[in-house]
């Protein structure tokens, strides 16, 4: 089954911050699409998510991957080496000092596979037949707490600790992410995306803005408009992507492109 990707990014300071420190990655030809949340004074949150994405870029800018396994170990691989790079800076420059990212990537394969790699608390998720699943699971000190059935699915996501991370690429010389498999249909519609998103605004309203916009750039605006009704706290970044029912004109492009604020995007 040949696969044709649809994709749109949105991404935008938010109404609070100063600064847009997410960064994405939309790479059709490879079928890559990453988003990156950087943390850190001084800037510093922006070098690393750029550094996170510019490093997948450069790993796996080139063909697509062909089995799973070579793609998975390719993927990881590539998130080490984005952890290690950010960690190098921020122990050599001392504004840098502590900065570190998020990110989630997913890679397309043939036969219907998709690969995710995953540290912190941006998102991936997947709407097919109208429902929405998340596909990672957020390092947080929260979602920890979750887990153990001392916080509710309510509670967690209004917690003031929401964003405390227990694992960011470059905090720690090496950082192991999740690799998770997913599989992917003609009509599936994935998203990546910062907290910025996922703290304002509910999954069913994430849900509705994916049903209900006819193509990804829709989409990913409405995400954003909702995140700054929300209020805006966070830099807030959508990457949504569409596997589409049937070969359509888009096949070609979009042209690939990074991006780490909303003036390159
Ligand atoms: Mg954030």
């Amino acid at each position: 089954m040949e696969m044709q990707l649809a994709h749109a990014v949105a991404t935008d300071v938010g109404r609070v911050r100063d600064q847009n420190e997410d960064a994405w990655l939309a790479v059709p030809a490879g079928r890559l699409f990453a988003v990156a949340d950087g943390m850190g004074g001084h800037a510093a949150g922006e070098v690393a998510s750029r550094l996170a994405v510019e490093t997948l870029a450069d790993a796996l800018e080139g063909a697509p991957p062909v089995d799973p396994d070579s793609a998975g170990s390719e993927l990881g691989r590539a998130v080490l080496e984005a952890g290690r790079r950010i960690h190098e800076q921020a122990e050599r420059v001392p504004e840098r000092r502590g900065m570190g990212t998020t990110v989630t990537a997913l890679r397309f394969l043939e036969g219907g596979q998709a690969l995710l790699v995953h540290v912190g608390d941006s998102r991936a998720y997947r709407l097919r037949d109208g429902g929405l699943r998340r596909l990672t699971r957020d390092h947080t000190w929260v979602q920890e707490q979750l887990d153990r059935g001392l916080i509710s699915e309510a509670g967690a996501r209004r917690h003031p600790a929401s964003s405390v991370l227990t694992r960011a690429l470059g905090t720690e010389p090496r950082v192991e992410p999740d690799l998770v498999e997913v599989d992917w249909r003609p009509g599936d519609v994935f998203l990546l995306c910062s907290d910025g998103l996922t703290g304002p605004v509910e999954e069913g309203d994430i849900a509705r803005a994916l049903r209900d916009s006819p193509d990804p750039e829709s989409a990913a605006a409405e995400l954003v408009r909702l995140a700054n009704q929300g209020g805006g706290p966070d830099n807030v970044t959508a990457v949504v992507v569409r596997v589409a029912t049937e070969p359509t004109s888009e096949a070609a492009g979009p042209r690939p492109a990074r991006g780490g604020s909303a003036a390159q995007a």
